[in-house]
C-alpha cells in the first residue's frame, strides 16, 4: 500500500510533538500505509530530524495563511489562520488515496478501513453535526482540487476563517448526500465531548447515584462509559485551545498536573493515553538527539518539563474558578489559600499572563 499515507501537518514544534504522538501510535497499531508529515520553515532543524524516525516523509510546505483575520479574531483563535496549510495535503499527488489526520489526535487502533472510503469523508463535528470536523478526513490528492480550493479560498473566504469552515462549503454535499462518507463518530471522537456526556460525578461517588437509579439503567450508563473510553474509540481527537502537550505530566505518578475545574483533568483518561504514548516513544527520541538528558533511571518530570522549555509550548488558556473572587479574596485572607489547587501557582501565573498580553 505504498501509495497511500496518512498525512498531518505541524507549523511549529509544539505540534510536531503532538505529530510524533499521532505517527507512533499509528505505528504502534501496525498501520500498512506511509506516514507523512507536513512542515513549515518555522520547525526547528532538530525536530525536523526527529519527524523523519517516525514518518517515511517530511515535507516542507509554505505556510498559507488566512486573510481573513476578522472572522478569526472573532472566534478568538487567531493561531488557525495556518490551518489553511492544510490545503497543501492535496498535492500529495504520489499517494492515490490519503486519511488527513491533525497533529492533535491519535489512534486508539488499526484504522487502515478508512482508506476504503471516498473523498472527502469525514465525521460530524460535535459543536455543529451539520458540518463535518476537519480534524480527520479521506482525500484524493489532485492539483487540480488543490487550484479549485485555493481559488474558492480567494474569491469566498471561509465562514470561520480556518479549514474547517472552507473545506464543508467546498465539500458541501457532505451532509446531505452519500451517508457512506459520513464516518462513524468512534473515528474523530473529541475529548471534550466525551466529558458533557459524562456524568458530573467520580467513579468514587458512583455507589450513591446506582441507590438513585434503575438497575437497568446504572449497567446501561457503565456500559455506555466503559464504551466510550474503551476499545470502541479509534481515534481521539484533542480539539480546542489547551492541547495534552501544554499540561505537565508526572510519569513517576503517572498524572497529569492541572485544575480539578478541566474535565479533562477529571478524567484523563485520554490524556494519559496520549503522555504514555509521549513518554514511551516520543521522549526516547528526543533524549537520544540531545534535547532531554538520558537517564539510566527512566525518564522524570523535572526532564519532561526541561524537555518542553526546550521547545516553544503556547500558553493554555487560564482556568477560571469556581468560588466567586469575593470569597477566595476572604479565604486568602483567613490564610486558606487552596495551594494545590485554584490558588496554585501555576493558575496565578496563568492569571497574570492574561494581564500582559
Ligand atoms: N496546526 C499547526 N500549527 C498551529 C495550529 C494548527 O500545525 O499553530 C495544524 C495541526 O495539524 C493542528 C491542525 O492544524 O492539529 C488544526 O488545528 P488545531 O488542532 O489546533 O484546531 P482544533 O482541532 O483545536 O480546532
Ligand atoms: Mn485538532
Amino acid at each position: 500500500m505504498a501509495d497511500q499515507s496518512f498525512v498531518t501537518l505541524a507549523t511549529n514544534d509544539s505540534y510536531v510533538k503532538g505529530a510524533l504522538v499521532l505517527g507512533s501510535s499509528l505505528q504502534q497499531h501496525r498501520t500498512t500505509r506511509k506516514l507523512t508529515a507536513l512542515i513549515t520553515p518555522q520547525v526547528s532543524d532538530i525536530m525536523r530530524r526527529i519527524l523523519e524516525k517516525v514518518f517515511d516523509e517530511v515535507i516542507l510546505v509554505n505556510v498559507l495563511d488566512s486573510v481573513d483575520s476578522a472572522h478569526l479574531a472573532l472566534m478568538k483563535r487567531p493561531e488557525l489562520g495556518v490551518t489553511l496549510t492544510k490545503l497543501h495535503c492535496w498535492e500529495l499527488t504520489q499517494f492515490s488515496k490519503c486519511v488527513f489526520m491533525d497533529a492533535d489526535t491519535m489512534v486508539l487502533s488499526n484504522i487502515d478501513e478508512l482508506f476504503e472510503r471516498e473523498e472527502l469523508s469525514a465525521a460530524p463535528d460535535p459543536g455543529w453535526p451539520d458540518c463535518f470536523n476537519s480534524g480527520v478526513f479521506v482525500y484524493q490528492p489532485s492539483i487540480e482540487t488543490y487550484n479549485q480550493l485555493l481559488q474558492f479560498a480567494a474569491e469566498k473566504g471561509s465562514f470561520d476563517g480556518a479549514d474547517q469552515g472552507l473545506l464543508n462549503t467546498f465539500f458541501s454535499s457532505w451532509a446531505t448526500t452519500d451517508m457512506s462518507k459520513h464516518l462513524p463518530f468512534i473515528y474523530n471522537l473529541s475529548s471534550t465531548s466525551v466529558y458533557s456526556y459524562l456524568p458530573a460525578f467520580k467513579a468514587s461517588d458512583c455507589n450513591g447515584c446506582s441507590r438513585l437509579l434503575s438497575p437497568e439503567l446504572w449497567t446501561s450508563l457503565r456500559k455506555d462509559l466503559s464504551w466510550l473510553f474503551g476499545a470502541n474509540t479509534k481515534v481521539v481527537h484533542f480539539l480546542g485551545s489547551t492541547k495534552p502537550w501544554n499540561y505537565t505530566y508526572d510519569s513517576r505518578t503517572k498524572s497529569i498536573k492541572g485544575n480539578m475545574d478541566d474535565p479533562k483533568v477529571v478524567h484523563p483518561e485520554f490524556l494519559n493515553l496520549w503522555w504514555d504514548t509521549y513518554t514511551a516513544n516520543v521522549l526516547p527520541l528526543l533524549e537520544h538527539h540531545g534535547i532531554v538528558k538520558e537517564t539510566t533511571t527512566g525518564v522524570n518530570m523535572a526532564e519532561v518539563t526541561e524537555a518542553m522549555s526546550h521547545i516553544s509550548v503556547s500558553e493554555p488558556s487560564p482556568v477560571l474558578p469556581t468560588v466567586s473572587s469575593e470569597e477566595r479574596k476572604e479565604r486568602w485572607e483567613q490564610g486558606q489559600a487552596d495551594y494545590m489547587g485554584v490558588d496554585s501557582f501555576d493558575n496565578i501565573k496563568k492569571k497574570l499572563d492574561t494581564y500582559l498580553q
